[in-house]
């Protein structure tokens, strides 16, 4: 049950001690032996393979990551994923397969499924998706199944679409393909997935978005209602990558309800803070939405990988995602699932949710106190989105020269973003993986320090025409070494996986 980062407070470490004697040193643990023995194997047919795996540790174990979509999974995690479930082909639910001796993959699968239910209080879980993008789809094409899809074989008296008559069928596929559907703006923080045309959702859909209030950069209600009445979407999506604050999802869901909407959630983001019960009552969107989507590896801190909850009129066609969306699924990350979704049920995974919480707030404050802009004026989840246009700079030379500091960032569109999605003018903070270390919110607040340090030194360079580059930047090589010391230091007082010594 062990997270990846060492315990720090005393009452989760009354084995601190006898961890340093050299029986249980990291270089005997259960995990050095484990995690050695493997590379050991690999090596001795890839060598380069091997290699590049220690030098990932190596190198996560030396960035100061604040990328708000990433985590660091426990070694229970990481070791469910490499055996031999990788090997099976199960397609099919849960019991019901394609393919004969699918046993063992039954039972993570439901072991994932069942963990998912208790901990979400979700009616019906469904884990195979790949990925937040397929647990999209598979949420999309389960809300068209049930409602253009059914109503049409009824109505031909048929039992399935193969039974359909050619004119029938070619008439489904156009109301298929004509249907709305109303999400956040990318801008405002919303997903690529929510029906954005460079994705495949933006080209199945007829689709519009709700954007952010321009003063307060808050979703306002009113207009999500406004644009619900007169869109009459299908499909309400709610969900996001980039937006630092709460969403009712209370009020989402009597919208559209309304609009006879079936409202969808996506907290592939968030859903660490749903399962460490941070985001209750209004603010928990499993118990208002009709179907939720996820990731299992952002705030969760699970294997790469996606997941469906539902209510039970949508299981059914849930249930299907293989074979409407996806092929097999992937049973050593099922596995992994199943893993790390016990680990999310263990008390201390309530007290993680919330120093996530409290620590992107010690990063805004911090950063506000500095006189740092940020969008919406600060946080109540995971994530920070600051304006770097009042230091002089775009997101893109922000990033880069954060990154020259061993601070790593993303750079991230801000709403009404005058620099675009390419070199932006914002950049997106998220407290997951440093929490997961162990870090606290006296340190977010250094960290804060080093950001401002940085970003107040950094000008933008100038193209070969002399005019300022959205691109380049200048900073003293001196200033950005005793950031990256200092971030250093910081770090090595909470070493990442502290279990595992690969020697
Ligand atoms: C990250 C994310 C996804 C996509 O997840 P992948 O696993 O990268 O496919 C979908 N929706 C939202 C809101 C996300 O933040």
């Amino acid at each position: 049950m062990s997270p990846a980062s060492a315990p720090d407070s005393p009452k989760d470490s009354p084995q601190k001690s006898p961890a340093n004697s050299p029986a249980n040193s990291p270089a005997n643990s259960t995990e050095s032996t484990a995690f050695r023995s493997a590379l050991d194997v690999i090596a001795r047919v890839e060598p380069r393979v091997a290699a590049a795996i220690g030098a990932e540790l190596h190198d996560q174990r030396e960035s100061l990551k604040l990328i708000a979509s990433e985590n660091y999974a426990s070694p229970a995690v990481l070791l469910a994923m490499g055996n031999w479930l990788s090997d099976k082909y199960a397609e099919g639910t849960i019991g019901r397969r394609f393919y004969a001796g699918c046993q063992n993959v039954d039972t993570v699968e439901a072991l994932a499924a069942e963990h998912a239910r208790e901990l979400f209080g979700a009616p019906h879980a469904y884990a195979q998706p790949h990925s937040g993008i397929d647990a999209n789809l598979v949420a999309f094409w389960a809300v068209l199944a049930n409602r253009v899809e059914a109503p049409a074989l009824e109505k031909a008296q048929v039992r399935q679409v193969n039974d359909l008559s050619e004119q029938d069928w070619f008439e489904l596929r156009r109301e298929l393909g004509n249907q709305r559907m109303l999400g956040m703006s990318l801008d405002a923080g919303g997903h690529l997935t929510h029906g954005f045309r460079p994705n495949i959702s933006g080209k199945m859909f007829d689709q519009r978005s709700y954007g952010t209030d321009p003063r307060t950069g808050l979703i306002d209600y009113d207009e999500v209602r406004r644009a619900a009445q007169e869109f009459r979407p299908l499909i309400l999506v709610a969900g996001y990558s980039a937006y630092p604050r709460l969403i009712n999802f209370a009020t989402m869901r009597e919208i559209a309800d309304e609009v006879g909407a079936t409202f969808m959630v996506d907290m592939a983001h968030f859903a660490g803070l749903v399962a460490g019960k941070v985001l209750t009552g209004d603010y928990d969107p499993v118990p208002h939405a009709h179907i939720t989507t996820t990731t299992t590896h952002k705030s969760l801190r699970g294997p790469r990988g996606g997941m469906v909850l539902c209510q039970p009129e949508l299981a059914d066609q849930v249930d299907r995602g293989c074979p409407m969306v996806l092929g097999g699924p992937l049973p050593h990350v099922m596995a992994a699932k199943a893993v790390a979704l016990a680990e999310a049920r263990q008390p201390d995974f309530r007290d993680y949710a919330q120093r996530i919480v409290d620590n992107a707030k010690a990063l805004a404050e911090g950063l506000t106190r500095r006189g740092a802009k940020l969008v919406t004026g600060g946080t109540d989840n995971h994530l920070v989105l600051l304006d770097v246009s009042s230091y002089g700079l775009t997101g893109r030379q922000a990033e880069a020269a954060l990154l020259e500091s061993g601070i790593v960032t993303n750079r991230n569109a801000v709403p009404q973003d005058p620099n675009g999605a390419w070199y932006t003018s914002g950049i997106r903070l998220g407290t997951p993986a440093l929490t997961t270390r162990g870090l606290g919110t006296a340190e977010l607040d250094e960290v804060a320090g080093l950001i401002d340090t940085v970003l107040a030194q950094t000008k933008p360079g100038t193209t070969k025409q002399g005019a300022p580059s959205k691109a380049s930047h200048v900073l003293d090589e001196a200033v950005a070494t005793r950031v990256s010391q200092q971030a250093a230091d910081l770090l090595s007082n909470h070493p990442l996986y502290p279990t595992v010594d690969l020697g």
